[in-house]
């Protein structure tokens, strides 16, 4: 058995941070990952993320955000890679409806400038976007996108920089924990530690099985279409967006390489009930609401897929987070149901588990993201 100060399950977009935070506070930790580093079977690959402020979902993630922006300009300087890029962000929609009167009331509360774009002036600077009459735009100028699997790395190159263990290609088949600490077993080996951190994304149910967390996988496609617009490039200052349409929430990226545009919807999805066997080929229903909004709204976008990534979202009720202590084992921590959107936070989340673990609290607003309402048994 090899026993180290603590034990991350899954090495993705939350494990990462945590072995970096825990590394960094001088923890001795082991992290297990059942695939390789950056692979493209859970839940952070696919090139880019949106990194945005005016949370439409909830207000109080705003501060969680304050803190995450210095954070990933801080990784990206320690590990000389670019990892964030301010490229600004459209929301496009109804006024009265979520995207919009969601992102305004976050703005509100935590004085956020994201000015609304009158119609000539979207014209003339975004000549890619060709949204309906009745929607509103509003711009956010500091937000952007990561280059997801480079974020990945940077995370687990700087917990291996700060002397963490990752043991790759390993998948933890149990665990047990009592008030000493945790063990976890994989196929030839156990790891024991006063510490466990369970960042297993889309395969976290069957870990917490006792909890009979309310976690829904979803298959989400991701599309690289052909664009034709010059307007659509990064150098033409094409910003990052999402659109609220009567089919749905829709989002994309500027291009990368100049031929295609990485578009993708955030509704929808169909349910998978192992993550471990998702079907990865397209199919002509995974293109068809896409290529209609896109023909909408982005003129110059034709419906040819250049490429595309099936990728997973972890739901929760309430498409919140969990991020808590496990309610029967206080040495034990949850980070999960990340639910479409939580790349952006992987290094508060890494921060904030290391506080919990380590100081026994955290300053951080996270009292919304705890496992109480879903009434797991406690
Ligand atoms: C298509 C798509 C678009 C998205 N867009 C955005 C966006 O624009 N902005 C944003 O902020 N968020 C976005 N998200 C959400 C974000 O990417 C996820 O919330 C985040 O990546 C989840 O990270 P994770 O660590 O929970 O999961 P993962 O990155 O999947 O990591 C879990 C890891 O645990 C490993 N693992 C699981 N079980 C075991 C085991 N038993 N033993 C060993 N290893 C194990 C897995 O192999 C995996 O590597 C998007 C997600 C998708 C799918």
């Amino acid at each position: 058995m090899r026993t180290c100060q603590a034990i991350v399950v899954g090495l993705g977009g939350m494990g990462g941070a945590v072995c970096a935070h825990l590394a960094r506070r001088g923890v001795d930790v082991v992290g297990l990952e059942q695939f390789d580093l950056a692979h493209d079977r859970g839940s952070s690959h696919g090139e880019t993320r949106i990194i945005r402020k005016a949370y439409f979902e909830h207000p109080d993630y705003v501060p969680l955000l304050h803190r995450a922006y210095p954070m990933w300009d801080e990784l990206s300087r320690e590990m000389g890679v670019e990892l964030f890029v301010r490229c600004g962000l459209l929301l496009a929609g109804n006024p009265h409806k979520a995207l919009i009167a969601g992102a305004r009331r976050s703005a509100i509360e935590h004085d956020l400038d994201i000015p609304a774009v009158p119609r000539d002036e979207w014209e003339r600077r975004f000549g890619g976007f060709a949204p309906d009459e009745e929607m509103e735009l509003l711009f956010e100028g500091d937000a952007g996108f990561l280059h997801v699997e480079r974020c990945v790395m940077a995370h687990a190159d700087l917990a291996r920089r700060l002397g963490a263990t990752l043991v790759l290609n390993t998948t933890v088949r149990s665990w047990v924990a009592n008030a000493e600490g945790a063990t976890v077993y994989t196929d030839g080996e156990s790891y024991r530690a006063p510490l466990l951190f369970l960042c297993a994304g889309p395969w976290t149910g069957p870990l917490v099985r006792e909890l009979g967390l309310p976690l829904t996988v979803k298959r989400k496609v991701q599309l690289w279409l052909r664009t034709r617009s010059r307007w659509h490039g990064a150098e033409h200052h094409c910003p990052v967006f999402i659109a609220q349409t009567e089919a749905g929430y829709f989002y994309g990226f500027p291009s990368l390489d100049g031929t295609s545009m990485k578009i993708a919807e955030h509704t929808g999805g169909e349910c998978v009930p192992d993550p471990s066997r998702v079907d990865r080929d397209l199919s002509r229903a995974d293109v068809e609401r896409v290529a209609e909004f896109a023909s909408a709204f982005l003129p110059g976008v034709q419906s040819d897929v250049l490429r595309h990534a099936v990728c997973l979202y972890t739901l929760t009720p309430d498409e919140h987070f969990i991020l808590d202590r496990h309610p029967r084992h206080d040495n034990v921590f949850i980070a999960a149901g990340f639910s479409g959107h939580g790349f952006k936070f992987a290094p508060v989340v890494g921060a904030v588990l290391a506080e919990m673990a380590l100081e026994g609290r955290t300053d951080a607003p996270i009292g919304f993201l705890g496992l109480q309402r879903f009434d797991p048994g406690r």
